[in-house]
């Protein structure tokens, strides 16, 4: 089946309209006629070539949502007409222990990225910025029907990537968790903690957003630009969660960490990051990373958010917008995620 894109023809290139080929619906799989597409700050990474060399063309686009039209004869979960959403990976080995552990996106053999991933078939996967994908039942999540469909695309991949971590390290009533990076993943992780009972504060570069934050569930906002703000917020935080898509000063956030406290890191800058152990020592405090959320996880995260009316807040464009809307990204002008009307792609 040919379809309609959006592909990056080289790294750095601007992307351009492609036709690309999407595979026969196999026994397991189901055929979306996509509806939205996000725009993540690793579709940016990925076609400048900030990790590495990739299979280019690339069609990126890893926050799908959009309308099930063919299901393979055996698949079971999804029907035609469902309203549906795929994340950032659509296969795993499924046997390993960390999938067995529903951890698909740490599989041992190697996860299948939704695009630039070589699928178990041998073909280069391509992502969302088009108009239908054909993927592996196993990974095509539910997408509640309360859910407003552009606003749930994030979910996907912001959603889950916060989700998980807060999840995990326990944000809720009673603990103080701060978020730092108020753009695509930092406002979900907004949202979502503040639903989940915890304090919440916004650590951003600036002032600018600080209305927003305090709407989107902030308790409390700072700017890092303001030397005294790690003075006033020493030893304070259980929990903090790093969003920022450029290196930071690793030990100056660890000493805004209580004792026992966790700074997790979901934003992945192209440079390492250095800290001084002392920083753990001195309060025996974690320094973590965290990829994503397994499928389970990801539907959890779903229901999680149609139940306490969560979606992201987007900004809808049409495809000839991408680049544009690429640039404003890297200059943190995002309020607070671009989505592709894939209409536009016809
Ligand atoms: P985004 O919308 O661009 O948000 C990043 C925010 O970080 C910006 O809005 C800005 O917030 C802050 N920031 C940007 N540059 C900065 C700098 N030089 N110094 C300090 N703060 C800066 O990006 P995103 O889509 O949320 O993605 C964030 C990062 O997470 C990216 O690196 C992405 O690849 C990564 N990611 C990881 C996973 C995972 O599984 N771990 C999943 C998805 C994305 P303020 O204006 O508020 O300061
Ligand atoms: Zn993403």
């Amino acid at each position: 089946m040919r379809v309609n894109a959006y592909a990056a023809p080289d790294a750095g290139q601007p992307l351009a309209p492609m036709v690309i080929e999407r595979r026969d619906v196999g026994p397991n799989d189901v055929l979306i006629e996509i509806r939205y597409a996000g725009i993540c700050h690793s579709d940016i990474h990925t076609v400048n070539g900030d990790w590495g060399p990739q299979p280019f063309p690339v069609v990126p686009g890893h926050e799908i949502v959009g309308i099930v039209t063919e299901v393979g004869s055996e698949v079971t979960r999804h029907r035609v007409g469902d309203r549906v959403g795929v994340g950032c990976m659509v296969n795993s080995c499924g046997e390993c222990t960390n999938c067995r552990n529903g951890d698909e996106q740490y599989c041992l053999n190697g996860s299948v990225p939704t695009y630039a991933g070589t699928d178990r078939d041998g073909t280069t996967t391509q992502g969302g910025y088009s108009t239908h994908v054909v993927v592996d039942a196993d990974f095509v999540l539910s997408v509640p029907e309360s859910l407003d469909l552009a606003a749930a695309a994030p979910l996907l991949c912001a959603g889950i990537t916060t989700y998980s971590p807060l999840r995990r390290w326990g944000a809720g009533p009673g603990r103080k968790v701060a978020i730092v990076g108020l753009g695509g993943l930092g406002h979900m992780g907004v949202k979502i903690a503040h639903a989940l009972g915890a304090e919440v504060t916004v650590l951003s570069q600036s002032l600018k957003k600080q209305e927003d934050g305090l709407r989107l569930g902030a308790d409390h906002y700072y700017a890092t630009s303001d030397p005294s703000t790690f003075e006033q917020l020493a030893g304070q935080f259980d929990l903090i969660v790093n969003t920022v898509s450029a290196p930071i000063d690793v030990d100056a956030y660890l000493s805004l960490l209580a004792v026992d406290g966790a700074l997790v890191n979901v934003g992945a800058p192209p440079e390492p990051l250095s800290l001084d152990v002392f920083s753990l020592i001195g309060g025996r405090r974690s320094f973590a990373g965290s990829q994503i959320g397994g499928i389970a996880l990801t539907q959890e995260m779903l229901d999680f958010c149609a139940e306490h009316h969560i979606a992201s807040d987007i900004e809808l464009i049409s495809a000839d917008q991408v680049n544009t809307a690429y640039e404003r990204v890297l200059a943190s002008d995002v309020r607070y995620r671009f989505v592709i009307d894939t209409a536009t792609l016809t």
